[in-house]
């Protein structure tokens, strides 16, 4: 049966949300709500909800997360829709093992139409040491007034661009996109920013990340976001170097869609305090993990980063009821949910065909794990 985007993909958050809400209860899953403090603009409560199936005890946990990019909550919070209403029975889960979906991690973002957080972070930047651990951004220091002008008329943007293009031209595309996207925790009010605290949803996920894998002794985290990579195709993104043990894994279980940061040549760039790290601390010690980011492809970079851009602007200078705002809000809804019924079945199948091969590598490591012992 091939999938059918209305059934899954919704308009709002507060829509994907009711629909999460009410399959996970119809599959049987334990649902609960956790809610951060901050409020949307209509004053609806926020919150990262949860849906539980499986042994009280697992030994293993296959977990799946959606929208710690807010905005780009769509694509992952229909492959969940999808998977509680449509692929549970297929996926035919072993009695020892669990299955852990969180919804919406940063739900400000998502109801928003924003990609960061309701303190304007980049919450898979801020799972690191504050302020131990922030690097230094020279780069985009460098950059900073083409990254976030005051105004954005035609003249001022097209000056921005060049510095940009130059910036390329001089050293590279990689070291641009670096510049754009690694992160950087100086500027609360500029694009990329990590933040200088634990935020709300960074403490929930590693609340989540304890309390709901149950002492399980492998777990695998698929993270699933949008606007990297080709249109409609995917690639799995993992913060480790191509010789880690969990990366491994990855090209064992999903083959040549497994990508490392670390590698260079993958769509990404290196990234600092991602999901990866607040995991890690947020599981007990020992646990095998194997998590890796799932990222759809929808338009092409430089359009894509406008997009975020332009919205940081609205957000700092900028008034959304206007036409240039509301224009800029529907540009960054279509770079992380383009509204094309093609793409968004291609999203589907592919984010069907990573679980179910995670399933796979999850129960068959463990069992050769047993076979090995
Ligand atoms: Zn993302």
């Amino acid at each position: 049966m091939s999938p059918d985007h209305r059934r899954h993909f919704f308009d709002h958050y507060e829509e994907a949300r009711e629909a999460f809400r009410k399959a996970a209860g119809r599959a049987g899953a334990v649902v609960s709500g956790r809610a951060i403090a901050a409020r949307g603009r209509r004053g609806g409560e926020l919150t990262i909800d949860t849906a539980y199936l499986g042994p009280g005890e697992p030994d293993r946990v296959l977990a799946v997360s959606s929208g710690i990019h807010g905005v780009e909550g769509f694509a992952g919070s229909a492959i969940q829709h999808q998977l509680l209403t449509e692929q549970l029975s297929g996926l035919d889960l072993p009695p020892d093992t669990g299955l852990l979906l969180v919804h919406a991690i940063n739900p400000y973002g998502f109801s928003e139409l924003r990609r960061v957080n309701e303190n304007n972070v980049d919450l898979n930047r801020n799972f690191l040491r504050h302020p131990e651990d922030h690097p230094e951004s020279p780069d985009y220091a460098e950059l900073f007034q083409a990254i976030n002008p005051e105004e954005i008329d035609p003249a001022s943007e097209e000056s921005s661009r060049k510095t940009l293009f130059a910036f390329a031209e001089a050293h590279g595309f990689p070291r641009l996109q670096a510049a754009l996207t690694a992160g950087q925790y100086r500027w609360p009010e500029g694009v990329q920013f990590g933040g200088i605290r634990d935020e709300d949803s960074n403490r929930l996920l590693r609340e989540i990340a304890r309390e709901e894998t149950r002492g399980a002794s492998s777990v695998a985290w698929i993270d699933f976001h949008t606007g990297l990579g080709e249109s409609g195709n995917y690639v799995l993104i993992s913060d480790r170097p191509p010789d880690d043990p969990a990366y491994q894994r990855g090209r064992r279980w999903f083959g040549d869609a497994v990508e490392s940061t670390l590698s260079g040549d993958s769509v990404s760039a290196v990234l600092n305090g991602t999901l990866e790290g607040g995991l890690l601390d947020g599981l007990p010690e020992g646990v095998e993990l194997t998590t890796f980011g799932a990222e759809f492809g929808t338009h092409e970079p430089f359009r894509v980063f406008w997009a975020m851009r332009q919205d940081n602007w609205l957000e700092h200078h900028g008034d959304p009821d206007t036409p240039l705002g509301r224009t800029i809000k529907q540009e960054i809804v279509e770079v992380f949910r383009p509204n094309d019924p093609v793409w968004m079945n291609r999203v589907l199948e592919g984010g069907a065909r990573i679980l179910e091969q995670a399933r796979n590598g999850l129960t068959g490591s463990a069992r050769n794990r047993a076979t090995d012992a």
